[in-house]
């Protein structure tokens, strides 16, 4: 108590703190005195503000010893697909978030489905009917819609709305058996026509649609509206803590009446049975990244439009960051790094991307690769012995991570430097190759370049370069006879051609090169920043990128990921080096933010 240097908690926790020392839910210690869910509706793929609710959801069940489910809202037969569940399904384990009967073995185990409990709510729906709290409505959804008022006006009551009991049992079951075409009939809640929440003017429980839904085929000719399905699944699942986002606020007078009117005249010795469980709606604010759209219309035009597919590395989708090479940790670290709160705020994707170089720093091992090589041939390599002799030198792995070792990178008269290292004439504090400027390779020798052969084309394609022997491993030449110590001010990469491996190599930039995509068209499309992806082609990369060295450590998502050095972290994509035939790697992010401004590179 009063302990200051306790880290805040936030109100969701605080709320369950306080409904686990009141009893709220049952004795304190008992599994269900947690219960939450993430619900997603299987009409898309999961971006980075699900994976907050997620880790959310997932994390106070973990926290406090409850439980978390995975239960798809599919409540809609015409917007929903198997692929969507899956690529959900995947992510969400990804993240992981260890759903109620999660198992490695088989990829849907545990997870639940809305469809599951059709039969269900259709049993409430009646009740309610019978109870004198729902009706069947025959007019249009355009009249439905037109009686329904505006805030300062109370609506006008459908005619249907006081139709005898029987005659609303009746039409709801041939509406069940398909006797109506789609949207012809509904069934309506009988709220209040004058409620200034206008959720509550009798709002539609059921429609008519015709259409088959993929898992339950042509079982069903009416669907559960949302308003109406969720809280029943909630319920049914015992969720306890039912969180979601800030716009269902205005919703949750609805939710509860639906459970209290399921509830109406329940008890012991009732025919309806005892009350259901209600839960508690928590709503808090959005995970919004900026420069992006979020809106699952305006990401399937991207995916499916500008983009390659909803897993493109560029994408903020769950799917689209690991395949760029982020970690799940870094995900969970940046959603819930802000906290949890009902105020909405936009989070700069450099959130994200510094949450990553964060934890690659530390578990990354360093590599050397070229994305734009140049050659360079070493003059004088046979002037120390023989010319076509290879010398392994050691290359440490993480300079942060003494266990990580080192691994061997092989010299020789041929190797390569990337291309931008080098410049004819270079300014001053140009650090890197010029001609009679001397540079350090990493983890190898001090180079001098003394001349450069250009093509017909007037490219410089090689440099003929010196190197010191004295300064094998990188260290210090000794001074000279006069005790003069020669400096050098650059260190650069380099791959040997005897075991450099060809890749190729993509480089992305943001989608959208404006910070509010369509805010000047209305169409985000219309922002699309050209420039987004780069590909080299012709990348060299040392050996142990294409062979793994025993000591590379191992993801639990069997991604690859490195520091190139000087270059940022980049992760083996290993579908598309299959589909391409060659090995191709994906830069998650540069090593410091490439839109803060660049400071010269040393
Ligand atoms: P839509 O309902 O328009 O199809 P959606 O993004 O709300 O899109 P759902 O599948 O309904 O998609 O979302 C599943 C859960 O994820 C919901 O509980 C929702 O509140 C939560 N969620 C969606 N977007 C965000 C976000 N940006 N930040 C945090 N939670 C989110
Ligand atoms: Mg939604």
């Amino acid at each position: 108590m009063g302990d200051d240097t306790a880290p805040k908690r936030h109100f969701i926790q605080q709320i369950i703190d306080a409904d686990i020392a009141s009893g709220k839910w049952g004795p304190p210690g008992e599994r269900s005195v947690v219960a939450t869910r993430f619900p997603p509706e299987p009409n898309g793929y999961l971006h980075i503000g699900h994976a907050k609710s997620i880790c959310l959801n997932s994390g106070l069940a973990s926290e406090f010893g409850g439980r978390f489910f995975l239960r798809f809202d599919d409540t809609n037969p015409a917007k929903e697909e198997q692929e969507y569940v899956d690529s959900i399904v995947r992510d969400v384990a990804w993240l992981g978030a260890r759903w109620e009967g999660r198992s490695d073995a088989d990829p849907l185990a545990g997870v639940r489905f809305a469809s599951d409990y059709f039969g269900q709510m259709y049993d409430w729906a009646v009740e309610l009917i019978e109870k004198g709290l729902a009706y069947v409505d025959a007019q249009s959804a355009d009249d439905i819609k037109a009686q329904r008022g505006t805030v300062t006006k109370p609506g006008t009551p459908s005619p249907f709305r006081d139709r005898p009991i029987a005659e609303s049992l009746d039409e709801f079951d041939r509406m069940r058996r398909g006797e109506y075409a789609d949207a012809s009939r509904v069934l309506r809640a009988k709220i209040d026509m004058a409620s200034p929440n206008m959720h509550l003017r009798d709002p539609v429980m059921y429609r008519v649609v015709n259409t088959p839904h993929h898992r339950t085929g042509s079982d069903w000719h009416i669907y559960p509206m949302y308003d109406w399905a969720h809280g029943l699944e909630d319920s049914i699942e015992g969720i306890t803590h039912s969180i979601c986002t800030l716009e269902f606020e205005e919703h949750r007078p609805l939710y509860d009446w639906f459970i209290d009117a399921i509830n109406k005249d329940r008890g012991p010795g009732s025919k309806w049975g005892e009350p259901i469980h209600h839960p508690q709606q928590i709503e808090f604010a959005r995970f919004v990244i900026d420069s992006t759209v979020m809106s699952k219309r305006h990401m399937k035009r991207l995916a499916e439009e500008a983009l390659d597919g909803w897993d493109d590395p560029r994408l903020w989708t769950i799917s689209g960051l690991r395949r760029r090479g982020f970690t799940p940790e870094s995900v969970r670290h940046c959603v819930l790094d802000g906290g949890v709160t009902k105020f909405n705020a936009v989070v700069p994707m450099s959130r994200l991307e510094n949450a990553l170089r964060d934890d690659l720093n530390k578990r990354a091992p360093r590599r050397m690769g070229v994305l734009d090589p140049i050659k360079v041939t070493i003059t004088n390599w046979g002037d120390h012995g023989d010319e076509a002799r290879l010398e392994d030198l050691e290359a440490v792995n993480n300079p942060e991570d003494d266990a990580a070792g080192t691994r061997t990178v092989r010299f020789g008269k041929t190797i390569w430097i990337e291309r931008e290292d080098f410049m004819e004439d270079p300014p001053k504090k140009f650090f890197r190759l010029g001609p009679g400027r001397e540079v350090r390779l990493r983890a190898a020798f001090w180079v001098t370049c003394h001349d450069y052969v250009k093509n017909d084309a007037g490219e410089v394609v090689e440099l003929l370069c010196t190197y010191d022997p004295e300064t094998r491993g990188g260290g210090n030449p000794p001074p000279d006879p006069e005790g003069n110590v020669r400096k050098v001010k650059g260190t650069i990469h380099w791959v040997g051609d005897a075991d450099a491996v060809s890749a190729e190599v993509r480089l992305f930039d943001r989608i959208f090169g404006v910070e509010k995509p369509g805010k000047a068209t209305g169409d985000p499309m219309d922002d699309l920043n050209p420039d987004s992806l780069t590909i080299m082609k012709d990348a060299k990369l040392e050996r142990a990128l294409a062979e793994p060295t025993p000591d590379e450590p191992s993801w639990p998502d069997g991604i690859r990921r490195f520091q190139f050095e000087r270059l940022g972290y980049f992760c083996e994509d290993a579908e598309a080096s299959r589909a391409a035939g060659k090995l191709v790697f994906n830069r998650a992010v540069t090593l410091r933010d490439s839109w803060a401004k660049q400071s010269s590179k040393g």
